[in-house]
């Protein structure tokens, strides 16, 4: 067992020591998931519904130590904070409704009874980012819960403070041991035992697109379920038509919002030529008024980057000479700041920043002609998560959203992220759907079974 020391990113303090699981203690966990599984894939849907309510309202009465903890360790504003504690309780809530729901089919078959059941797969593992720690466990965990798996969940070396204490709190709410386990440890040991483990049934992974690929051949021997939720460079598309005043001045949260380590984040802005220098006016006070600074303020609206080595990575993307336009601000001293970024330039397409996910509040912006030219500078990319289409011609909204090649689209908004809506990315963003109405089927195998009514001659 190694110790890993969890920072402040707004203060550079050590918040917390943490120790890091081995492949021995991630096969104990495994076990004692697969204990678990025999007793609670067998509880009364009633009573899993019960628990899992009981498991959100938990979390709802933690919910100011749950934000303050995640402020601490990940840097996120504390307006931010209390959004992703209260995703945990309505993911529960929302799933919470799903064991009692009706979920097999039985099909018209000659000679007798055909039915279909949805079984669940046994020990699920989420692997989560730094990014967003409390949502992303949860939109793993709870579904699979409500199916009748029992979860281990992985967080990221960064990020693990609430999750841990989310696993306490699923102890303290009443799910029996070893139906919810909590793994703080490093990727490739602790991460990657649960992916080898031949007793784990699915992984849900959530993070880079290349440790994703990894992951994805790793399962393939055992022919394991998976989810993947990897990358995203998402356009935000604005046409000359569009309520430019409201373009403008949405576009910095849908590319700043926790600092731009979004995987949906609208990193590439691309402006019809014809509105280009009224949408850059209009665009520079929007960027500079974004309120950078302290987490723990409510005023904030963007935090500090995740970690200095993050921030390195992120300055790369804006060397000297970087075509900036104009940039936010950013505090001095203490803490992984980096300001909001504007690249804008004729050669957008030879800048680093325009192809490859910066993860970080630099966004670049680039004209275009027509609707043509705007679908393939959209789909210029391996990745396909979101983007947004501003117009105010109804057909053209419908006929971009169907031509853009991502998983989640907004016309005249930003919003890419609703617990009852599915979520999830074409291309290299992913595998699979989470969230909405049918999260359960991922996490479900469905089993055919025939009963004959007619006697044996
Ligand atoms: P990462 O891939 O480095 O790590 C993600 C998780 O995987 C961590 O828990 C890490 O410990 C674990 N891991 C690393 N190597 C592993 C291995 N070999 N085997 C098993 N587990 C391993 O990603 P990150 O830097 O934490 O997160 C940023 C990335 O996540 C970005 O690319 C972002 O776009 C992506 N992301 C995607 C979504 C989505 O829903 N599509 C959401 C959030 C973040």
């Amino acid at each position: 067992m190694t110790d890993y020391q969890v920072i402040d990113p707004a203060t550079e303090q050590v918040v917390e020591t943490v120790a890091l699981a081995s492949p021995e203690e991630a096969d104990a966990a495994v076990e004692r998931a697969s204990r678990a599984f025999r007793s609670w894939r067998d509880v009364a849907p009633g009573d899993r519904a019960r628990l899992l309510r009981s498991f959100a309202e938990t979390i709802d009465a933690h919910r100011d130590e749950l934000a303050a903890l995640e402020v601490r360790n990940a840097g996120h504003p504390i307006g931010q904070a209390y959004w992703e504690a209260d995703n945990l309780r309505d993911v529960l809530h929302y799933y919470a409704g799903a064991p009692e729901r009706p979920s097999g089919r039985q099909i018209p078959v000659a000679g007798g009874l055909d039915v279909t059941f949805a079984e669940p797969l046994g020990v699920v593992a989420v692997i989560v980012p730094w990014n967003f720690p409390m949502p992303i466990l949860g939109w793993g965990l709870a579904p699979a819960l409500a199916a009748g798996n029992t979860v281990i969940v992985k967080p990221a070396e960064l990020t693990p403070l609430t999750a841990l204490r989310i696993g306490e709190l699923a102890l303290a709410a009443g799910l029996p041991e070893g139906v919810v386990q909590v793994l703080p440890g490093a990727g490739p040991v602790a991460g990657r035992r649960l992916v080898d483990h031949p007793d784990v049934a699915k992984i849900v992974f959530t993070g880079s697109t290349r440790v994703g690929k990894e992951i994805m051949a790793a399962c393939a021997p055992g022919v394991k379920r998976l989810t993947l939720e990897l990358g995203g460079k998402s356009a935000n598309i604005v046409f000359a038509d569009a309520d430019l005043e409201r373009a403008a001045a949405t576009a910095p949260g849908a590319v700043f919002d926790n600092a731009g380590q979004d995987c949906c984040a609208r990193s590439r802005i691309l402006v019809q030529r014809s509105v280009y220098d009224r949408f850059m006016e209009l665009l520079e006070p929007a960027v500079r008024a974004v309120a950078v600074g302290d987490p723990r303020d409510a005023k904030t609206q963007m935090g500090p980057l995740i970690s200095a080595a993050h921030r390195e990575k992120v300055a790369g993307y804006v060397p000297d000479g970087a075509p900036v336009a104009f940039r936010g601000t950013a505090p001095e001293g203490p803490g992984f700041w980096f300001p909001p970024t504007v690249l804008a330039t004729p050669d957008f397409a030879t800048l680093p920043a325009w192809h490859e996910e910066v993860f970080g509040p630099v966004v670049t912006v680039a004209p275009f002609e027509d609707e043509a030219e705007a679908i393939r500078l959209a789909n210029d990319t391996p990745y396909g998560l979101s983007g947004s289409i501003w117009t105010r011609d109804l057909g053209r909204g419908i006929r971009m959203a169907r031509a853009v090649e991502a998983g989640n689209l907004s016309v005249n908004s930003h919003a890419s992220v609703r617990y009852w809506t599915p979520f999830g990315g074409l291309k290299q963003s992913g595998l699979g759907r989470e969230l909405g109405p049918d999260a359960l089927a991922a996490f479900t195998d469905v089993k055919n079974v025939f009963i004959a009514t007619e006697e044996e001659k």
